[in-house]
């Protein structure tokens, strides 16, 4: 399946809600979904039919895609991840991803969005245990040091972004040494650490049929 390259405000109108895909822009009056709360398209303010069980199972796991910005093989492999643990499924398949470099900057505020963070990782500038890592979907376990080193520009750039995600503040989950561009993952996510509205039961669902 291709990269999607289109508008992400298009991703949040189709699931309907605000994905927060595009870092402090998604808190403005500028929210796409704020502005045209329809789905897009031709026929997205005039289409009203009620989804099946099926689509509603197949939006469910979309959204949560478009949330990690995970595309369908990646998730797929999740979810096998998921399925073979001990755990329960749903709230596994949701710490995989929760797990991800990429989203543990964005959780650290060192990225303002999940495609920043990927950016971030990809510029070579983020060490867990003292490696390099250059690879957003690597998966960080309790006890690994994660560190903003290199460039100069970089580090003034994740400043950047913790200034402006305050608000979200640090996940429990992680310790961070704000000043420092340093942090340590405390424990695995739980599932009431994710605090979007997610029902991965309906994805567990749509994958066993
Ligand atoms: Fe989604 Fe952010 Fe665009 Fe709003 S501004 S529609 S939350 S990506």
């Amino acid at each position: 399946m291709a990269k999607y390259t289109g508008p992400s405000c298009r991703l949040c109108r189709r699931e309907m809600m605000k994905l927060f895909l595009k870092g402090p822009r998604c808190h403005t009056e500028k929210c796409g979904v704020a502005r045209r709360a329809f789905p897009p398209g031709q026929h997205g303010q005039t289409r009203g039919a009620k989804l099946s069980n099926y689509g509603i199972q197949l939006r469910e796991k979309q959204k949560v895609k478009r949330i990690y910005g995970v595309m369908e093989r990646q998730f797929r492999r999740y979810f096998q991840i998921a399925s073979k643990s001990k755990g329960v499924t749903g709230k596994v398949l949701l710490q995989e991803l929760e797990k991800r470099l990429d989203n543990v900057l964005f959780r650290l505020m060192f990225a303002t969005s999940h495609v920043q963070a990927r950016q971030i990782v990809g510029h070579g500038s983020i060490y867990v245990n003292n490696k390099r890592v250059n690879i957003p979907s690597f998966s960080v376990k309790k006890g690994d040091e994660i560190e903003v080193k290199g460039k100069e520009g970089v580090k003034k750039a994740v400043r950047a972004n913790i200034n402006l995600s305050k608000d979200r503040g640090v996940a429990s989950w992680l310790e961070a040494d704000l000043a420092n561009l340093k942090a340590r993952v405390l424990r695995l996510p739980d599932r009431e650490d994710i605090q979007m509205p997610i029902q991965e039961q309906l994805i567990v669902e749509l994958y066993s049929k």
